[in-house]
């Protein structure tokens, strides 16, 4: 037999995913994939139980539905502040997954390289290498998690394609200044580069700091593609509905690529999800009061049980600093973390390029008891992690 594919012989599984995995096999308080234990709004799921008798339970248009992406253009202008073109400018996907693996197909050629700051989502690299891209990695440096102007002109002296901007940022709860923005706008321009952004987590930024979509910048627009999803901000993530957003003639191929990716994101969710995207600002006020209150009681439980740790500026994650415990691998270290604490968390080292092993990410997307119950279990960490 022939060998199966050089290009994705060196994939590992999903890290995140497999903690989940271990999580149900142990028992674990699940703290590694980011997904709510909480309902999406009760409206979003009325709808869904009318959908189920209505339909449509058949193929949307590929690139979405007309309704969703009116409802949908109407809702981004709003937060973006910039008209949003439902026919031209939107192309709807299975999840932000899909829509950055959309985007970056979109944009690349084989051989051509993407710039990726470090720590990064682990799914980028996977979208380069399924494109035949090559990441040029760009350290964040903790623990402000900022970068180098002069190392990331280094990377765009490289003459990359595209720049991946996942803002606000996970691992590292980063939410990018408009200065930092604006550093990587002038160097876009400079060196004529597209700039794809992953902006699933745009209504968790934490007080005092704000969320500026790259696409509003100066200039930005013609070069941007923005992606999102519907996962976070409605707690909907097994509903897979993400989008991109960008100029015509982008979207134009997108939607070409999206169709010969997956046809088209699933009908009745998009339906259903409506009523969801027509919600007022009161509805982001009260999910992001939701997500600051938690935030507050995982912070204060981990600084009370004299865990180190980061303060997220956006997002719903957290990264631990367990280099007190003396383990030198991180992914053993959340295997037992699983196994003896009961907390499932994902290795740092999943998220970095840098030989990193510092870290453990949690996250908080979770009901209060289920965090209150994590903080009692992880009180036990001392006793049961030291080595
Ligand atoms: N974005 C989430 C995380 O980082 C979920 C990832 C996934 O499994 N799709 O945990």
């Amino acid at each position: 037999m022939q060998s199966l594919s050089s290009r994705t012989a060196a994939f590992t599984d999903s890290v995140i995913r497999r903690m989940t995995r271990i999580c149900l096999q142990c028992g674990a308080v699940n703290l590694s994939q980011g997904f709510p234990d909480f309902d999406p709004p009760q409206e979003i799921l009325d709808r869904l139980a009318e959908v189920a008798k209505e339909g449509p339970h058949q193929y949307s248009v590929t690139w979405g539905a007309q309704n969703f992406r009116e409802a949908l253009a109407d809702k981004q202008t709003h937060f973006m502040g910039r008209t949003i073109d439902p026919n031209s400018e939107i192309v709807t996907t299975c999840g932000s997954t899909e829509a950055m693996m959309a985007a970056v197909m979109t944009v690349t050629d084989p051989g051509d390289k993407i710039v990726v700051f470090s720590p990064f989502y682990e799914n980028y690299g996977a979208d380069a290498i399924l494109s035949g891209a090559e990441p040029i990695y760009v350290p964040l440096h903790p623990p402000a998690f900022s970068f180098d102007p002069e190392e990331l002109e280094d990377a765009f002296r490289q003459h990359p394609k595209a720049l991946i901007l996942c803002n606000p940022s996970n691992p590292c709860g980063k939410v990018f200044t408009r200065d930092e923005l604006l550093t990587i706008a002038a160097l876009a321009e400079k060196y004529d580069v597209y700039v794809i952004t992953d902006e699933v987590y745009e209504h968790l930024v934490y007080a005092p700091h704000r969320h500026t979509y790259f696409a509003t910048l100066p200039g930005m627009w013609e070069r941007t593609l923005s992606c999102s999803s519907l996962s976070k901000t409605y707690s909907i993530t097994g509903w897979r509905l993400g989008y991109i957003i960008a100029p015509a003639p982008i979207i134009e191929r997108a939607k070409k690529v999206h169709d010969f990716l997956t046809v088209g994101a699933a009908a009745p969710l998009q339906e259903a999800v409506i009523p969801g995207l027509r919600f007022g600002d009161e509805y982001y006020q009260g999910l992001l009061a939701t997500y600051t209150e938690k935030r507050k009681l995982m912070l204060d439980g981990l600084t009370a049980l004299g865990i180190p740790h980061n303060e997220p500026e956006g997002a719903y994650y957290i990264l631990l600093d367990i280099s007190r415990y003396g383990w030198d691998d991180d992914y053993q270290f959340c295997e037992q973390l699983a196994q003896r604490v009961g907390v499932g968390a994902v290795p740092g080292s999943s998220f970095f390029k840098e030989p990193e092993n510092r870290y453990i990410r949690l996250h908080f997307a979770k009901k209060n008891e289920t965090l209150t119950a994590a903080l009692d279990r992880l009180a036990s960490m001392d006793a049961k992690m030291k080595r």
